[in-house]
């Protein structure tokens, strides 16, 4: 059976930084491993380019939005290139296969009933792209994920039935323990849901820089809403509406996300998924966030790590080494350069280097460096297998 491996795509407002690398690093080693594996694989990142923040970033670098897009895309793509990530395909939500296929996907949900009109009056925060309600928000303003102030927003909006399908998320968390991982994180996950879902505004009169609606439904004021536009990736990089040529790889067998996108992915996501009649992905795999030195990392403290600088000077291995070894998969970790180097030292430079010299010495003393590749590779896969994660 194949797999299906994703990234998030990343939001085109500024350069990667390394959570996006994190992320992306733990994608990369799955779909190595199921590759060397022999597993028919195929792996998905790129870059989310609509909406308001995009349009306002491009303005405030008076640049016309696509040439913004362009050109902080391409870093994304340059990077992940320069690092060696074995993606099979890099997406971007301004290709127009993807466009199509979101009106496609748009078409059906509204064909089925599940998108209806109405006005939305609610607190917004532009630069999370979403809605809040007044109990959400921290001291009757500001948003709860960013700390911004929000603004509200009265406007003409589809809605997605996201209210309907209430009972079938909460019995396919129960059915599948493990669609959401760690189940740690399953937790507030079903509470939110537990709480109850409120319909999902799915697009603006705002703004312009989105998907526009499908001809069928001649609206022209509307663009759709970034999440609903964003979440499609998934399927649209598939052929999803369009070629259809690699539909056959989903549902996918773990898409990485980190946790503040976990909501998105486990909630909204599949809700969509099922009003598509399209099965939902087996796993949804919720990672930690990283802390530089024990603090938070942010643009205003200047303290972002950057992804290519800690490359640049020890090496992309090692950093992708460090971060995978460092934190168990959905907790969060911290990086200095401290820790980064010790780490280094002691277990590539020491053990695994220690290793390697004792394996030269050895086969140089014994076989003469002669070592038949098929028998390493008939003991690599029986390695492999024993360690095999299930993910089925
Ligand atoms: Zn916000």
């Amino acid at each position: 059976m194949s797999k299906y491996i994703t990234t998030p795509i990343y939001y085109v407002n500024g350069e990667a930084h390394i959570g996006h690398a994190y992320t992306t690093f733990i994608a990369d080693s799955m779909a190595r491993y199921e590759k060397l594996k022999g597993e028919d694989t195929y792996f998905l990142t790129g870059t989310d380019e609509h909406g308001q923040k995009i349009e306002e970033s491009a303005q405030k670098n008076f640049k016309p939005t696509q040439e913004f897009a362009d050109e902080i895309s391409a870093g994304f793509k340059n990077l992940w290139d320069d690092f060696g990530i074995s993606y099979d395909k890099f997406i971007r939500t301004t290709d127009e296969d993807h466009k199509k296929g979101v009106q496609k996907a748009f078409e059906a949900i509204y064909n089925k009933g599940d998108i209806y009109k109405d006005f939305y009056e609610g607190h917004y925060c532009v630069s999370c792209e979403t809605f809040f309600t007044e109990m959400q928000l921290v001291d009757g303003e500001f948003c709860p994920d960013c700390g911004r102030s929000t603004n509200v927003i009265k406007e003409e909006s589809y809605f997605f039935r996201l209210s309907k399908y209430e009972d079938a998320l909460l019995k396919h968390y129960t059915d599948n323990p493990d669609f959401i991982m760690p189940r740690s994180r399953a937790n507030e996950v079903i509470n939110f849901v537990k709480g109850g879902l409120r319909d999902l505004s799915v697009t603006r009169t705002s703004f312009t820089w989105g998907v526009k609606m499908p001809e069928s439904i001649k609206d022209d004021k509307h663009v759709m809403y970034v999440w609903l536009d964003a979440l499609l990736n998934y399927v649209t990089a598939l052929g999803y509406g369009t070629t259809e040529e690699n539909m056959s790889y989903w549902p996918a067998s773990v898409q990485f996300v980190g946790k503040d996108i976990l909501r998105f992915h486990a909630i909204y996501w599949p809700a969509f998924l099922m009003s598509l009649d399209l099965p939902l992905p087996k796993h949804i795999g919720a990672h930690g966030w990283w802390t530089r030195d024990g603090e938070k990392m942010s643009k205003s403290k200047g303290n972002v790590v950057s992804t290519r600088e800690v490359a640049d000077a020890y090496g992309v291995e090692n950093l992708r080494y460090f971060m995978l070894r460092e934190v168990p998969f959905g907790q969060d970790g911290d990086f200095s350069q401290r820790a980064f180097i010790d780490r280094i030292n002691s277990e590539l430079s020491n053990d695994l280097g220690n290793l390697l010299n004792r394996i030269i010495g050895m086969s140089g003393k014994y076989s003469d460096f002669e070592i038949d590749s098929s028998d390493v590779l008939k003991y690599h896969k029986k390695e492999l297998d024993a360690m095999n994660i299930v993910l089925d």
